[in-house]
């Protein structure tokens, strides 16, 4: 199975690439992170092996078990792109090397308590979720809050805020995404934050076309979840 992996990761950048392009837009600016949940230590291997060296993880237990069997995987990044407990932010620092989740003062507070621990002088980059459709299951921080978060991460000495990120509801049609990209982009404009992480299998197209900078891709490159 593995040996696909090279071609779909191929197959990928060229659809950034393509799309980057019809938005006027450099290529280069644009991060594919490869969502590896549910998917065992190997998939990250044989992604790294085909260039990549974003990946993002849902879950701290989860990356926790397969980071033993990484091995060195030199200039790889670790993204955390599933909602955090604030109990678990001391451990989500250690492992990963950027939290894309943050989407409460409490959970900033906590992580930037725990990024002080790390190192002397260690700024943990992080950037905040946004919740863009009032779905009850969809975490984020709704939009009206957000310019005080961000105030408040600004103010923790230990982390440093690149971005926002988003999620919209699901759906078959990519371009039902897209007011929701446009909107995320609009909110980053505002608050001068040069980070959008945006898009998924089904919609990373439109993402890129509305200003995406990091791409976050699961399906596409190891196939449906049920059947890892
Ligand atoms: C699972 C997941 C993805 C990847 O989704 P695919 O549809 O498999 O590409 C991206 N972002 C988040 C937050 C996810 O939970």
């Amino acid at each position: 199975m593995w040996e696909t992996i090279q071609q779909k990761v191929t197959e990928i950048r060229e659809r950034i690439s393509a799309a980057a392009r019809r938005a006027g837009r450099n290529p280069d600016e644009i991060t594919l992170i490869a969502v590896t949940k549910v998917f065992p230590a190997s998939a990250i291997r044989a992604a790294y092996e085909a260039g990549v060296r974003h990946f993002g993880e849902n879950y701290v237990q989860e990356f926790e078990r397969k980071r033993p069997e990484l091995g060195e995987l030199p200039g790889a990044q670790f993204h955390l792109i599933g909602h955090l407990q604030s109990n678990k932010a001391r451990r989500a620092v250690q492992i990963f090397d950027v939290i894309q989740t943050v989407d409460s003062v409490r959970l900033a507070r906590r992580l930037d308590e725990a990024a002080a621990a790390l190192k002397p002088g260690a700024r943990v980059p992080v950037m905040i979720e946004v919740k863009l459709s009032p779905e009850e299951t969809k975490s984020g921080i709704p939009p009206e809050e957000l310019g005080s978060l961000i105030e408040f991460v600004r103010g923790c000495a230990h982390l440093e805020l690149t971005g926002l990120m988003t999620m919209p509801p699901f759906s078959d049609d990519p371009e039902h995404s897209r007011p929701y990209f446009r909107r995320l982009r609009e909110l980053a404009a505002a608050f001068a934050l040069p980070q959008l992480s945006m898009g998924m299998s089904q919609d990373f197209e439109v993402a890129v076309e509305e200003g995406a900078t990091h791409v976050r891709i699961g399906t596409a490159l190891f196939g449906p979840r049920e059947a890892a």
